[in-house]
């Protein structure tokens, strides 16, 4: 429920401008609500004076039996060329978890699409499963802003109804999952590592809780939608995408002013090593505290060119101040899947192999043979970093240079 303070709303008419769907009016210098209003909270955001405030009691089995559907966040980055927007990697897994769960439930997948004027292309997100595509363009919508994303997506989720919404637990869904739950007074789930439908059709939500001691499950009884932000590389991709799935594509109606944005973008730096970030890179070279000094990674980063790969590592090299965070592999880090994961001089921490269980091939190196790494890896190499690593580079040259 909507509530309007009519004692201390000044007529400013903010919420009448901001307002998505033109469901608020001023009369008589006081705001008033329209029957239209989907309670998506821009008004509420905007208004100086806190005059808006929005109630929500415990829903009904009834009112929540009226929410259907699972929607997830298309998140996008630029094609090569910068002329169309691409999902992401994390879209697509979420997508095949997402047909998964709607087996279960028997709903339908649609995928919130935000771009400005450049197209997206949404033949990969009906290949891989989605039902649908709700889309908003606007020149506003580019680069991610947390405004702008937070007012359309509020809007299209308060709008739509679905039961379940999910995004990826990347920087921006990070950003943006909590700003949208705040909104919409729902609750949120954060880094999600399992989701599972229960015999009453709720979702549950499983994450590492207690610095990862224990999996916590959540279930939302009361409210809708259920929402959760999913970590990227915790689920797979579908091998078999259907190339010939068609799906609709329903273009939103909802009005984005250019002064809900109260940020500006001047530059944007990239800082994964090689642009992409880890999460995303096929190869990747971690080192861990069996190096010597900061100096050392510089053969890890020789290493990692050679294989047209990254450097990333564990945790006591980011409190170090060696490597950034965003290299962090690991449970309080970033979850990785490469296609080949070499660890240097680290031990193999249960917090640190859960970032890095799911890579295709793992090799490791350490110079103590009872090291825990041993356990995952596929591929074992006991000695000193010093010695093997170099030793790995000039093979590979050569090797390059015999093909
Ligand atoms: C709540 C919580 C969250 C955490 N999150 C993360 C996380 O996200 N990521 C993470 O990585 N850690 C995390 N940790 C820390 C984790 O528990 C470990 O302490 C950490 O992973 C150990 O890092 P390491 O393997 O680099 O160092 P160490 O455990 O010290 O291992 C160093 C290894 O190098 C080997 N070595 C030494 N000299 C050489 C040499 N010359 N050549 C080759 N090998 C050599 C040693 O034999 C040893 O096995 C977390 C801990 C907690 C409590």
């Amino acid at each position: 429920m909507l509530l309007i303070d009519t004692n201390t709303c000044s007529g400013c008419r903010l919420c009448e401008k901001n307002c998505p769907f033109a469901a608020m009016l001023i009369v008589d210098e006081i705001a008033v609500v329209q029957d239209n209003c989907t309670l998506c909270g821009a008004c509420a955001n905007v208004c100086g004076e806190h005059s808006i405030t929005i109630e929500r009691a415990a829903a009904t089995p009834e009112e929540l039996a009226k929410f259907k559907g699972i929607f997830i966040w298309a998140e996008c980055g630029e094609s090569a060329d910068g002329e169309s927007l691409v999902p992401k990697k994390v879209t697509l897994e979420l997508l095949a978890e997402a047909r998964r769960l709607a087996e279960k439930t028997g709903e339908e997948i649609r995928v919130l699409v935000l771009s400005d004027e450049r197209p997206v292309n949404t033949d990969d997100l009906f290949a891989h499963g989605a039902d649908g595509v709700i889309r908003f363009v606007n020149k506003l919508l580019w680069p991610y802003s947390t405004d702008a994303y937070t007012t359309v997506i509020s809007a299209m989720v308060a709008a739509k109804k679905p039961s379940i919404f999910l995004l990826g637990a990347t920087p921006d869904g990070r950003d943006l999952g909590p700003r949208v739950a705040a909104r919409l007074k729902l609750g949120l789930t954060a880094d999600c590592t399992q989701l599972e439908i229960n015999d009453e059709g709720q979702l549950i939500q499983t994450r590492p809780a207690f610095g990862g001691n224990i999996m916590a499950s959540i279930v939302t009884p009361f409210s809708r939608p259920q929402m959760a932000t999913v970590r990227p590389n915790v689920f797979a991709v579908s091998e078999n995408p259907e190339i010939d799935r068609k799906g609709d594509i329903e273009d939103f109606d909802v009005a984005l002013q250019r002064g809900v944005v109260r940020t500006k973008i001047l530059e944007v730096e990239k800082v994964g090593e090689t642009g992409g970030g880890i999460e995303n890179a096929e190869v990747i070279v971690a080192g861990g505290q069996g190096l010597n000094s900061p100096d050392d990674l510089d053969m890890l980063r020789e290493l990692a060119d050679e294989l047209g790969g990254t450097l990333a590592g564990s945790r006591p090299l980011v409190e170090a101040g060696w490597i950034p965070h965003t290299l962090q592999v690991g449970q309080s880090g970033i979850t990785v899947s490469p296609k080949l994961y070499i660890a240097v001089g680290i031990s193999g921490a249960v917090q640190h192999v859960v970032g890095m269980n799911g890579s295709g091939s793992i090799i490791a190196i350490n110079n103590d043979p009872e090291a825990p790494i041993f356990k995952v890896a596929d591929v074992g190499i006991v000695g000193d970093a010093a010695e093997v690593i170099p030793a790995l580079i000039k093979e590979i040259r050569e090797a390059k240079k015999a093909a």
